[in-house]
């Protein structure tokens, strides 16, 4: 098909404007045009008092975040939480203390990828009052498959829905160097899911970026399963999804830990996230 002048100008007006825009660039072709400046308007509002003290009250992990970059989370929690349905469950009326709370610790993790549309496949937050059961298949002797009942945290779905049990969100906030962070660990999946099932293998579109990744991820899964690390839950080493959610909790939690501990992993983490944390 012949391509007229016109029709070719187009897309290298498009492309010369977004590598002029720099990170906004990406940002654009993230997304479209109206939904990026909506998003740059909701960042530029003045951040409400009553959520900076739920802030203050619930996520003292915020308060580690160096003064420039927490000017663009509490943006990035306003766009959240303009952009995402939470729905209560269970009996649970969600609140501005559940939203900020969730919101933040959910933004950490795109605080350095300022190209990144917020979480453009989730489409909602579910929260229950506590761990919810749900049946979960289990292979036993004999090939027989037995539908056991399991407590949950949460959970993150490809299809776009994150559910969390408020219980365990208030506890993994309030001790933010435990290493254990149920929002962090669900929204890094979220993350993986991006671009469909969670493979362990998040926003790595640069080919050689991706197989180095890829090479820490299957070395450190390997030595997790020889022998526990003093960094990472044990969880870690169920798979690689669950290897990248472990670590995420472990990088924004136990930075310096982590760092000592794996530091081919941490470094992979700083260019993931594009942020070091153990120097906050
Ligand atoms: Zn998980």
């Amino acid at each position: 098909m012949d391509v007229t002048p016109l029709q070719a100008g187009w897309p290298l007006a498009a492309l010369v404007l977004v590598l002029g825009l720099g990170a906004a660039g990406v940002a654009l072709l993230a997304q479209p045009w109206w939904t990026w400046r909506r998003h740059r308007q909701l960042r530029a509002r003045p951040f409400p008092r009553a959520w900076a003290r739920i802030l203050q009250r619930r996520v003292p992990l915020v308060q580690r975040v160096p003064a420039p970059l927490r000017r663009r989370l509490l943006g990035l929690i306003q766009v959240f939480i303009a952009d995402k349905p939470f729905i209560g469950c269970a009996g649970v009326q969600v609140d501005d203390e559940m939203r900020v709370t969730i919101a933040a610790m959910a933004c950490l993790l795109l605080l350095g990828r300022s190209g990144e549309a917020c979480y453009p496949r989730l489409r909602q937050v579910l929260v229950y009052p506590e761990p919810f059961v749900v049946p979960r298949g289990q292979l036993l002797p004999g090939g027989v498959v037995s539908e056991m009942p399991q407590a949950l945290a949460g959970e993150s779905w490809a299809q776009g829905q994150v559910i969390l049990a408020w219980s365990e969100v208030v506890a993994g906030a309030a001790d933010p160097a435990d290493g254990r962070n149920v929002v962090l660990h669900e929204f890094a999946h979220q993350i993986d899911q991006d671009g469909g099932d969670a493979d362990g293998r998040p926003w790595q579109r640069d080919a050689a970026l991706r197989q180095r990744w890829a090479a820490v991820v299957d070395e450190g899964l390997a030595r997790l399963r020889e022998a526990p690390s003093e960094a990472l839950d044990a969880y870690a080493s169920t798979d690689p999804a669950e290897y990248f959610a472990v670590a995420t909790e472990a990088f924004f939690e136990r930075p310096q830990a982590l760092r000592d501990a794996a530091a081919p992993l941490y470094e992979a983490l700083v260019r993931l996230y594009r942020l070091d944390p153990a120097a906050w």
